[in-house]
């Protein structure tokens, strides 16, 4: 069974200054246009490699008007993507001719980190990954397949201390301990897309404030319903954590909690994926409803912004 990180969910400003960036400066793929199931007037947008696949999924909840965020304790910090080791001279370069905020690439557990932030502020880094160049990629616009993103490498997390949330990703959530440099702890999966969790120690730091630029929440990988109710009961016996109930999210299905530290952790099972509902050639095309949601589309058609 594969483990790591199944997708990510970020809040963000205008749906089309999102889909800009995240298809134009970064060559993301669509690969789900929804909307927010609880929310039916607001999207939600769904960026991935080609086939969509878990470990490559960040998605959006974009309100137009939407306060910025304040990074601060039991909140993702940093949200990163692979890229061949060799394409970090590449993406250095698209960031400075593409105005976005980006630091000085660093060093950190042996690989190259470049970190920027999105339009909302929201932190990302590629992480430069040896042998990353031999894994196929999706190729869109003017960024050649070669330098092009393979999914997440991981998030990091900030934590008043590492144990509790450690104990939660060995023991339920599939990843092992790979060790510590500076503030920061390394989890890792084995899995080739989204396989690291790094928790940064930030002790007394002030708690965070959701808004425009902040994760919403962090869902890993299980295979099918019964991987998933296995990870529910060991929760629970093991670190008496109770997950809601089951919920139907179309193209996975998904239990949530909120682990020791206050992060907000998700299990989304890999089954049916993100082809259930159109065929994979074209993806992220149409505006796609939950059947719950079908009698209203005409209404929903008519709030929802236009992306392009
Ligand atoms: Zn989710």
């Amino acid at each position: 069974m594969t483990h790591g990180i199944h997708h990510v969910t970020a809040i963000s400003g205008p749906a089309r200054r999102n889909v800009e960036f995240y298809l134009d400066t970064l060559g993301l793929r669509l690969v789900k246009k929804t909307v927010n199931f609880d929310d039916p007037g607001t999207y939600h947008l769904y960026y991935g490699d080609e086939a969509g696949q878990p470990g490559s999924i960040l998605t959006f909840f974009p309100w137009e008007h939407v306060a910025p965020g304040r990074l601060g304790v039991g909140e993702t910090q940093e949200t990163t993507f692979r890229v061949p080791a060799g394409s970090i001279g590449y993406w250095t370069q698209r960031l400075v001719e593409k105005g976005v905020k980006h630091s000085t690439p660093v060093r950190r557990f042996g690989e190259t980190v470049l970190a920027f932030t999105d339009p909302d502020g929201m932190r990302l880094a590629l992480v430069g990954v040896p042998g990353a160049d031999a894994e196929p990629a999706w190729s869109v616009g003017d960024i050649p397949a070669e330098h092009a993103i393979r999914g997440f490498h991981g998030v990091s997390l900030l934590v008043k201390e590492t144990a509790p949330t450690g104990a939660i990703l060995t023991d339920v959530l599939g990843f092992t301990e790979a060790g510590t440099e500076g503030a920061y702890v390394r989890f890792r999966s084995g899995a080739p897309m989204g396989g690291f969790v790094d928790l940064r120690v930030a002790g007394d730091f002030l708690r965070g404030r959701q808004g425009g630029g902040s994760v919403h929440h962090v869902a890993f990988r299980a295979a099918d319903d019964a991987a998933e109710a296995e990870m529910v009961r060991k929760l629970q016996e093991n670190h008496g954590i109770r997950t809601t109930e089951q919920k139907d999210r179309n193209y996975f299905r998904s239990v949530y909690f909120r682990e020791p530290n206050g992060v907000l952790f998700e299990i989304a099972t890999d089954i049916p994926g993100f082809a259930v509902d159109e065929p994979a050639a074209t993806l992220g095309e149409a505006l796609k409803l939950p059947s719950f949601l079908e009698g209203r589309r005409a209404e929903i058609e008519r709030v929802l912004p236009e992306l392009t």
